[in-house]
């Protein structure tokens, strides 16, 4: 993150899919809110994903490393696709994403779950259910079961056993604990640890470092802790209870995708991930869509909120952020919607992408 200035570099990566026309929908909202609020951001586009690979046989490129690294902030539309799924590992877009993740010290992503009173007939719970809902987790994204070894199949007594390792340092729980408290400090004040202590030794450790960080440094964050299986369920019985949660990798994966299904729509989901100093990147949680690329269907809402987020927990820019939000649910008061988020005889008006982004920039 940087501190608030008159101009700022972004590097933009398109990347495959629909992540090109969502990617023109945001430009015209950011040079919108730059002109209004007389700031400039430099969008420098570079490559990523299949696209990458198509150019330079490398998921992602040492030069787009590079030009992440030297920017105040990055904005990823999304990756993948057929064309590349057969690929070896190494030349997968979703390798690239890993490896940007991992070289740029990404461990902590920022997922919010806000339901929208516009678009609450896209859930698939009760309207008391979902209505006013808006959940952020915070996930660890570098660390547990996914990066721990020794992992591996081995055979013993002549069969074979697979294993992994669920391992967190004190280091790595304090500081997604710091993020976490940080976070929960802007919002309600109300932060949930999620673990499952009463089985794991490495949840009892992470349960114990997040108390010590949140009662000594952020004394103002109210904190309380859940087992993962209770957070499950509660999550979906009565989701307004919950402000700010923290977990580990695994369980954070878990969590913020049933989070998002409180939402309706992925197409409306943006994401942050976030190092301990540094650019951030900022992204839709949707991949590519390669089902309607090129076909002028996609939902730009969740780049467009990315790209706001981008601007509050990156370019402190959090006033133009909060104008972005209030002009997505501007256009949403408007009835104007794209295919994903249209309900059939809701009495709304269907656009494209492109209209969405105009509508928002409008
Ligand atoms: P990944 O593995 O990269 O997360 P995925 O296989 O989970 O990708 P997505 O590409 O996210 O799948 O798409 C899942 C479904 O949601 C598809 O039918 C797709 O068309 C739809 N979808 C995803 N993003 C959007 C969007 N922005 N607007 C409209 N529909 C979308
Ligand atoms: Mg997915």
């Amino acid at each position: 993150a940087v501190s608030k200035k008159d101009s700022y570099l972004v590097t933009l990566l398109p990347g495959d899919g629909i992540g090109p026309e969502i990617t023109e929908a945001t430009k015209k909202v950011l040079a919108v809110i730059c002109e209004k609020s007389g700031f400039e951001i430099e969008l420098k586009e570079a490559l990523i994903g299949g696209a990458a690979i198509d150019a330079k046989n490398d998921p992602f490129p040492q030069e787009s490393l590079d030009q992440c690294l030297a920017s105040d902030s990055v904005l990823l539309a999304c990756i993948g696709g057929y064309k590349w799924d057969k690929n070896p590992r190494e030349l997968r877009p979703e390798t690239g994403l890993l490896k940007m993740r991992k070289e740029m010290g990404l461990f902590a992503n920022l997922r919010p779950a806000k339901v929208l009173s516009q678009l609450i007939d896209a859930s698939t719970l009760k309207r008391e259910v979902v209505e006013g809902v808006d959940v952020m987790v915070v996930r660890e994204l570098t660390g547990d079961v996914y990066f721990g070894t020794p992992k591996g199949i081995d055979v013993i007594d002549g069969q074979r056993v697979g294993y992994n390792n669920m391992i967190y340092s004190e280091s790595e729980i304090d500081r997604i604990a710091r993020v976490a408290g940080d976070v929960a400090s802007k919002r309600k004040g109300q932060l949930c640890s999620v673990d499952k202590a009463n089985v794991l030794d490495v949840s009892q450790l992470w349960r114990d470092v997040v108390t010590d960080v949140i009662t000594k440094d952020f004394p103002e964050v109210e904190l309380s802790h859940m087992y993962v299986d209770n957070a499950a369920m509660q999550l979906i019985r009565w989701p307004k209870q919950f402000d700010t949660i923290v977990c580990g990798n695994i369980f954070g994966d878990i969590l913020s995708d049933e989070a998002s299904m409180l939402v309706g729509s992925l197409g409306m989901l943006p994401s942050a991930s976030i190092g301990e100093s540094g650019p951030g990147v900022f992204e839709p949680c949707h991949g590519s869509a390669p089902d309607i690329a090129g076909e002028d269907k996609a939902n730009p809402l969740a780049m467009i909120l990315s790209a706001a987020m981008m601007l509050k927990y990156d370019l402190d820019r959090p006033e133009e952020a909060a104008i972005i939000e209030r002009a997505v649910e501007a256009v949403l008061d408007e009835k104007i919607r794209t295919p994903d988020i249209k309900q059939e005889g809701d009495g709304c008006k269907l656009v494209g992408c492109t209209e969405m982004g105009q509508a928002v920039a409008d």
